[in-house]
């Protein structure tokens, strides 16, 4: 038992503390928005995440504190390391904070990431292209998500344009070379506070719009590719003493090269998978981490199609998995719908996601796009 607290409370913490209550931990958010989709399954904190005040409301409530974002202020998280027990330090949220201190300890680590350059005016922006070649993606080192944040530099002519907009952000700015990559994956590993390390099975990511649309698991990828994939995640979990989970993007080039992309300290949209499709959930294996029991089975039941359910998509998705569903039938497929409890079907935004269980990733995709539901009309279409 004990009370966990999480800085955040969106799907990722409302998952966690679903996971966790089953395990027998109660839960408090700490979210600025009332009745967050965590808020609806734990108790809530409503106040802002650089509230120092509510933050330390929260570690006084809680016996162990962690976070499902990772921007979480630098001094709220100094401050938490001194009163309360956040197992998984304030270190980690510092690397991954920032590109290019992240890029660092993924090369200390022994992994690779695309060739860059760390861009402090329009001149080393000027430099950087001719040093790195175009395309080349400029990006700001701190902030960005879902593609925002980033401009892909195609020709010399954008640069004095891409850096006055880049710029505009006030953080520090990088450039890297632009990897032709055949495959988007990631791999989850956790790393528990005792220093056992368990990787998910590699997940092969398609985006659209810069918004993750399906991940598929098994990836079709190469054998020893996802292997080496798992390898590095690992690598990466150990030498950055991560505890918790830890997610690392890469990018899969036809020659069967790998270079890592970014990392995220937290659950992974593109680890929703685990909730059916394998043994333990990343949810589950979060909290074992940072709690110090003994990692559960990370090993794959069944093959998954993840597709994410965006505000364009709730409708459909609901009237769809609301009445019997032949063609999944005819397909030995088995679709799990989850949703998160937002009320604003806003245009891309994140509102649940359904795992597509089956015999094969084929047959689960054919489902998919057989249903309609997620096709580009409904991609773009506005609600
Ligand atoms: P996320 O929502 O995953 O946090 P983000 O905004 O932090 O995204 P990145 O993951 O760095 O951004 O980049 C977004 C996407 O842009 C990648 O998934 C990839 O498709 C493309 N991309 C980024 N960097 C490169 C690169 N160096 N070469 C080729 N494509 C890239
Ligand atoms: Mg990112
Ligand atoms: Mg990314």
């Amino acid at each position: 038992g004990g009370t966990i607290g999480i800085l955040g409370g969106g799907q990722l913490g409302r998952m966690l503390a679903n996971a966790g209550s089953a395990m027998g931990y109660r839960f408090v958010a700490l979210d600025p928005t009332p009745d967050c989709p965590m808020g609806q399954v734990s108790r809530q904190i409503t106040a802002a995440y650089d509230d120092e005040a509510a933050a330390r409301e929260l570690a006084a409530q809680c016996d162990v504190i962690t976070y499902e974002f990772e921007n979480v202020d630098a001094g709220v998280a100094a401050m938490l390391t001194k009163e309360a027990y956040v197992p998984q330090g304030s270190a980690l949220l510092h690397t991954t904070q920032h590109r290019l201190r992240e890029k660092r300890a993924i090369e200390a680590a022994g992994a690779t990431v695309a060739p860059y350059r760390e861009i402090t005016s329009v001149e080393s922006l000027a430099q950087a292209v001719s040093e790195l070649g175009l395309p080349a993606v400029f990006k700001t080192a701190t902030g960005g998500y879902d593609g925002k944040g980033q401009w892909v530099i195609r020709s010399a002519d954008e640069i004095e344009e891409a850096y006055a907009t880049l710029s505009k952000a006030g953080t520090e700015l990088v450039l890297e070379q632009f990897i032709p990559f055949q495959k988007e994956i990631s791999v989850i590993a956790a790393r528990s506070s005792n220093g056992e390390i368990k990787a998910f099975p590699a997940a092969e990511n398609i985006h659209v719009n810069n918004i993750l649309h399906l991940s598929i698991v098994p990836a079709r990828i190469e054998a020893s590719v996802a292997e080496e994939a798992e390898r590095l995640a690992v690598a990466i979990a150990e030498g950055l003493g991560a505890v918790g989970l830890i997610a690392v993007e890469m990018f899969v080039t036809e020659d069967g090269r790998l270079f890592v992309n970014e990392l995220a300290p937290r659950p992974h949209n593109s680890g929703h998978y685990t909730m059916e499709a394998s043994k333990t959930s990343q949810f589950e294996q979060h909290i074992r981490a940072i709690c110090g029991l003994p990692l559960g089975d990370a090993g794959l039941l069944t093959p998954v199609v993840m597709v994410n359910v965006l505000g364009q998509h709730v409708e459909p998705t609901v009237a769809r998995l609301s009445i019997r569903d032949e063609a999944a039938e005819d397909l030995g497929v088995t679709p799990k719908l989850h949703l998160y409890g937002k009320k604003d079907a806003v245009k891309g935004r994140k509102m649940g996601h359904v795992n597509v269980l089956a015999d094969s990733t084929e047959a689960a995709l054919r489902w998919i796009e057989e249903s309609g539901i997620w096709n580009e009309e409904n991609k773009s279409r506005k609600v």
